[in-house]
């Protein structure tokens, strides 16, 4: 996907709704598969226009794309957006006009005489916070308070700018409407008034506590409910906690990018954890059972006679649980077979004892492994 949705659409980054609508009906209708039977080139044009005009027309959408960029759309969980067909978008666009030609169904929708909802509104921008959670925690789900600090309606004018008592007065370039006509050549176009910005009114005496703004600065707290199974990248998105629009237009989304840190002892890969654990030659040996550390705490391990170094056991269900909900990953453990370095005169007996008995005296351990380096040697 193309990154640069203005780009694409061929429009500058303070386009009018209006313009952006006509941008989009021409190269909609240029790259239409109806039109390009059989050219996968037009076709993937197509669903890019589209894909960048869905995002472009959508004054929230509009605004986190400023700010964030293409990658936003780009799914992730609960990412409200961003997989939507343009066939689709496009179909509906055909049978709401009831199918009179390309003319007519994009007059219909995108055409004159359908004003674009509230003159001058724009979605506030989406925030990010980024949330550092441990293993544990990123394990069982955990609620987080955070605070941070987001624009919010100005509570002393309502969000109008206005001080309150005081009124506005009509814009004078466009008398109130929100719009100017402007001659392109043979055409008369419509576009927003860059005096009012669309609102049809300016501001007199701007309000004294966000001097004319309409939102304010402020600090702000919530209750973040980290799911189980988050990992580094995770994103939660907390709808209407971003920041407040202008003039009416809706309040962005607050994105959290989930972090968490790495464990003393475990390492993550997915849903999968992985430790490593040392153990007694004696118990590698004979067998038996061990403690060993899992996120649900202790659990026995049965370790086999005869157990080499370096092997790995795989406790089921041991590991993180699945954030989609699909059970829980595995715990694999290496073990490492400990020799002891320093051994009292009893035990040196017993171990030469027990090299006796085993022959270990008069054949080498591992003696298919000499055979071996003999052969390699004598061929090099
Ligand atoms: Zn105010
Ligand atoms: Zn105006």
């Amino acid at each position: 996907m193309a990154d640069n949705f203005y780009e694409l659409l061929g429009v500058g980054r303070d386009v009018s709704d209006e313009d952006l609508k006509k941008a989009y009906r021409k190269l909609a209708l240029k790259y239409h598969p109806d039109r390009n039977p059989d050219d996968k080139e037009a076709e993937e044009q197509f669903k890019q226009v589209s894909h960048a005009y869905e995002v472009l027309k959508d004054p929230e959408k509009r605004a986190a794309y400023d700010r964030y960029g293409a990658k936003v759309f780009e799914g992730g969980i609960g990412g409200g957006g961003g997989s939507h067909d343009p066939f689709e978008m496009f179909r509906e666009v055909y049978e709401g006009a009831g199918g009179g030609g390309f003319g007519g169904i994009f007059d219909e929708l995108f055409g004159g005489g359908r004003s674009s909802g509230q003159g001058g509104a724009r979605g506030g921008a989406n925030l990010q916070y980024d949330l550092t959670v441990s293993l544990e925690e990123a394990a069982s789900g955990v609620e987080k308070e955070i605070s941070f600090r987001r624009a919010v309606t100005c509570d002393r004018c309502h969000g109008n700018g206005s001080e309150p008592g005081t009124n506005k007065k009509t814009c004078n370039t466009c008398g109130g409407a929100g719009q100017v006509t402007a001659s392109r050549g043979f055409f008369q176009v419509r576009q927003t008034c860059p005096t009012c910005h669309g609102t049809g009114s300016i501001i007199d005496t701007p309000c004294n506590q966000c001097s004319g703004e309409g939102r304010v600065m402020k600090s702000s707290q919530t209750q973040v409910k980290v799911p189980a199974g988050v990992d580094n990248g995770s994103r939660l998105r907390l709808s209407g906690m971003g920041e407040a629009g202008i003039g009416g237009g809706p309040t962005g989304d607050l994105i959290i990018v989930l972090h968490v840190k790495d464990h003393e002892i475990f390492d993550r890969d997915g849903d999968d954890l992985y430790c490593q654990i040392p153990i007694k030659f004696t118990l590698a040996a004979l067998g038996g059972a061990i403690d060993v550390p899992t996120l649900s705490g202790r659990a026995s391990l049965k370790i086999p006679a005869g157990t080499q170094s370096g092997t790995t056991f795989r406790m089921r269900k041991r590991g993180m649980p699945s954030l989609r909900g699909y059970g829980n990953g595995d715990q694999y453990i290496t073990v490492h077979v400990e020799v002891p370095k320093s051994l009292t005169g009893k035990q040196k007996e017993q171990l030469e004892a027990f090299a006796k008995e085993s022959g270990d005296d008069r054949e080498p351990v591992g003696k298919s492994f000499f055979e071996k380096a003999k052969r390699f040697f004598e061929e090099h």
